[in-house]
């Protein structure tokens, strides 16, 4: 039975809501082993064993938001702020561009200070400096006239977890001010001035249900983005959600298998998160699926504080020891890290 749900799932058919819940809910040993071995091959097919580097800069710790499962929550006054500077973000791109990096993340809180006209002028200079690599944003919800002016400045992509497709579980993750209409808007906004787009959400959030991953797997498809980012809620001590279960690594994985099978050409990263809750938890991404690292590249003074759930790891490591680190841990799991932008495999051609 459920060998036949894979395999209907293998040869791209569209399974039912009740066929993903016995496959998400499983825990026979035989199946889940299929099922990764299958999400494994669908990966190599298209990108062989390469693994994509993202160099990951987190601009700021300031944040307009009050997501409850956040540690850089605008109330969490313990949080500790920061913002690199235009020259900080140049410098980490230097150092980022000669470890072999080709892809650039910029990522932070909702932060009124990175106004359009700031983030265009670093985005110039990055593409400008380096124009064999590419720009991610990932600075959450904007007009689509600011999107389109970061796109016009050079920006290729764009990274939004959807968080939870499902209204009544995005209601409980975050505060009223926020909508899940206007998030998904702006997905579909990024989708059309040409980006390639990322959306994902957090495993085993706090009172996240199968039939909720399910409306996130039914979002996917509606959305088609080019990179799914998904990881284990992890809870920080200064949230409402300090005492909430952390997500398996189980579970996360065998999510990561089906949506390499459901979106066979998406880029697909092994998390940082899943790095935290397990020490081997992004080598079994990679044999689940996952064809994409997001090592740091923030300045070690800052790391610590872009705390977003507890336990983070790499926050004491400069860049180069992440990047050798990586490196063996790639290799390890049996794949290469390789030094190229990394495009989705449809947006090269
Ligand atoms: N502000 C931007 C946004 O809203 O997309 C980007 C930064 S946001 C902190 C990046 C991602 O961190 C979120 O999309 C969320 O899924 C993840 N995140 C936040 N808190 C987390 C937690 N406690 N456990 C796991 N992931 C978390």
């Amino acid at each position: 039975m459920l060998k036949d749900i894979i395999l209907k799932l293998y040869n791209n058919n569209d399974l039912s809501d009740d066929e993903l819940k016995l496959l998400i809910e499983t825990d026979d040993l035989q199946a889940g082993e299929l099922l990764r071995s299958l999400a494994d091959e669908v990966r190599q097919k298209y990108y062989g064993k390469d693994v994509y580097l993202r160099g990951l800069i987190e601009i700021s710790s300031f944040c307009k938001n009050d997501c409850l499962y956040c540690g850089i929550r605008r109330s969490n006054n313990n949080a500790q702020r920061y913002r690199l500077s235009h020259e900080q973000i140049m410098s980490c791109c230097e150092n980022g561009y000669q470890l072999g990096f080709r892809t650039f993340v910029m990522q932070g809180g909702e932060d009124s200070f990175f106004t359009d006209d700031y983030l265009c002028a670093i985005i110039e200079e990055i593409k400008s400096k380096f124009p064999d690599c590419a720009v991610t944003l990932s600075l959450g919800e904007r007009s689509e006239e600011s999107y389109r002016r970061l796109k016009n400045a050079g920006a290729d992509r764009y990274l939004l977890r959807h968080e939870a497709a499902d209204n009544a579980l995005y209601e409980k993750l975050h505060p009223s001010e926020l909508s899940l209409e206007n998030r998904k808007n702006c997905l579909f906004t990024l989708k059309k001035l040409g980006y390639q787009t990322g959306a994902g959400f957090m495993v085993g959030a706090p009172f996240q249900t199968t039939e909720n991953i399910i409306s996130d797997l039914r979002f996917l498809q509606k959305l088609q983005p080019e990179m799914i980012g998904i990881g284990p809620f992890v809870p920080h001590h200064d949230t409402p959600f300090h005492s909430e279960k952390q997500g398996s690594t189980q579970l996360t994985l065998r999510l990561l298998s089906i949506l390499r099978l459901m979106f066979p050409k998406v880029l697909l990263p092994a998390t940082t998160a899943l790095g935290t809750v397990d020490p081997l938890g992004r080598e079994k991404g990679l044999a689940a699926g996952c064809n994409v690292v997001m090592p740091n590249l923030s300045p070690v003074a800052v790391r610590k504080k872009y705390e977003l759930y507890d336990n983070k790891i790499c926050t004491g490591e400069e860049a180069a020891e992440c990047r050798g680190c990586l490196e063996r841990r790639v290799s390890s799991a049996g794949y290469n890290i390789v030094s190229k932008r990394g495009d989705n495999v449809d947006f090269n051609n």
